[in-house]
């Protein structure tokens, strides 16, 4: 019989960097059996209902997973003017004397091959030396912010403005030029202690193993090309995507309503409309797009959150999701827009929805997991993006790959409503929304085709634990 090989899984805190490097971890296992995987669960407070649920997915004989205790019984990171990032960090440099405990308990068991992290948990990669592991990380974005993300340290020497007021477009390896305005969101304040967290974590996953990324060669030609170039001497970069949950995990335990209204519409008729698992908008901003909406006279489903007038990701690490968002509408809304829409509060069964056949467009705010699931399922996009890499994928998207339009936003900070028409129409029933509709079912195809057994990123991922099992 042959023996079984332990790797260790490290997560990032929040539903997009738990969800794919467990989809991923999966994925790993039944390509691999002889492989074992422990995952190492850090978390700020208790964990949100959809993380939980994607937990109890994972199969208990190749999979078992260590639940870290909170780092923040006392709700003392809780506090809204703490960054999100700044929470992240800190939940996960607290965590760090759990993960070396929960590693040195395991390998006092098991020999354990290789570590495998979230980008975020890259302080864990210092223990891969002391227990005799290689180190990798899991990164669950774009090759495109991976690029700009290695790129880092070289920018910070050749500009010495902020990024937002640099005037040149800023060129990455491989990727199109950003406007400083667009560029990587954690980066725009160079005095923050968010940049040096960034630069730390730039520095750390420079030295790594190798880097499996959730991206595929057809989408990311170009980025990919300049990450695997041996000039820059940066660590091997796998690219295994688009790894995405499978719409079964993605829906239990949730009000399927919304799939059921959907039955109901014609083919390709609506867009839909979410901001991620975290993503909120002001007041003002919510009243604007309920508008825009009503007035394009189009089929919609909106997953709509509670509004919050100072941060754009104010509900990322679960905040806010037990307060009613319909009374943030404006008055008569629901009832004006019944023949037309739906509205869901908080949280949508998003595979599912991008699924149906009823659904031909999607307003998103571009998460990357988003991004990822539409493809897989040829939905072309508007690209509203909000914090974090999003406006860099926004780029990607409109300006790179031509299957988005992107709204724009006027000097007092809105996409107001007449603008949200436009690009409605534009995507729904327009001549360019249709080449884009052409363009996205090539990438459909392209990203089945990696998934094949054959295809690019299937072969990444079978080669690499081939090598482990010589290791071991
Ligand atoms: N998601 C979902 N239902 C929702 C909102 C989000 O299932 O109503 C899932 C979505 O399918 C995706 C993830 O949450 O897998 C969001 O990840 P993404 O990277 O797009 O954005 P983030 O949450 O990191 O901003």
């Amino acid at each position: 019989m042959e023996k079984t090989r332990y790797i260790a899984v490290i997560p990032g805190v929040g539903f997009s960097h738990l969800a794919p490097i467990l989809q991923f971890s999966k994925q790993l296992v039944e390509l691999h059996p002889h492989f074992h995987v422990t995952c190492i669960v850090p978390s700020l407070g208790s964990l949100p209902s959809a993380s939980k649920a994607i937990l109890e997915t994972l199969p208990p004989n190749y999979i078992n997973t260590i639940l870290l205790p909170p780092v923040n019984p006392n709700d003392q990171l809780s506090q809204e003017d703490i960054p999100v990032l700044v929470k992240i960090h800190l939940t996960m440099s607290h965590s760090m004397p759990s993960i070396h405990k929960a590693l040195k308990s395991l390998t006092s068991k098991a020999t354990l091959v290789a570590m495998v992290v979230d980008s975020f948990a890259f302080e864990a990669l210092d223990f891969a030396q002391e227990f005799n592991m290689l180190s990798y990380v899991y990164f669950p974005a774009a090759a495109t912010t991976l690029s700009t993300l290695l790129h880092l340290p070289k920018l910070d020497e050749e500009i010495s403005c902020e990024y937002r007021d640099f005037s040149d477009p800023i060129k990455v390896p491989g990727c199109v030029p950003f406007r400083g305005g667009d560029f990587y969101g954690p980066a725009q304040d160079r005095t923050s202690p968010v940049y040096k967290f960034l630069l730390q974590r730039v520095n750390r996953i420079r030295h790594v193993d190798g880097i499996f990324i959730n991206s595929f060669l057809e989408m990311e030609t170009s980025p990919i090309r300049a990450l695997k170039d041996e000039d820059k001497g940066y660590p091997p970069v796998y690219p295994v995507g688009p790894i995405v949950q499978s719409g079964d995990d993605d829906a239990k335990g949730l009000d399927l309503e919304c799939l059921t209204w959907l039955d109901k519409q014609q083919v390709g008729s609506v867009l839909y409309v979410s901001f991620g698992s975290g993503g909120t908008l002001s007041q003002e901003q919510i009243t604007e797009l309920a508008f825009g909406l009503e007035l394009s006279n189009h089929k919609f489903l909106w997953v709509l959150r509670a509004p919050n007038n100072a941060t754009s990701d104010a509900a990322y690490l679960g905040a806010q999701n037990d307060v009613d968002p319909l009374k943030f509408l404006p008055s008569g809304f629901l009832e004006r827009t019944k023949e037309k829409g739906m509205v869901v509060p908080s949280w949508a069964p998003q595979i599912q929805v991008l699924s149906h056949s009823s659904v031909g467009g999607f307003l998103t705010h571009c998460g990357w997991n988003s991004i990822l699931e539409s493809v897989l399922k040829g939905v072309p996009f508007i690209t509203w993006p909000l914090f974090a890499e999003q406006k860099m994928n926004a780029v990607l998207l409109s300006e790179g790959l031509k299957v988005g339009v992107r709204p724009r936003v006027s000097e007092n900070g809105l996409v107001e409503r007449v603008e949200i028409v436009d690009v409605i129409k534009c995507l729904m029933e327009g001549e360019e929304g249709a080449k884009m509709r052409e363009r996205m079912n090539e990438l459909k195809e392209d990203a089945t085709n990696a998934l094949k057994e054959d295809g690019s990123s299937t072969k990444a991922l079978s080669q690499l634990p081939l090598y482990w099992k010589i290791l071991a």
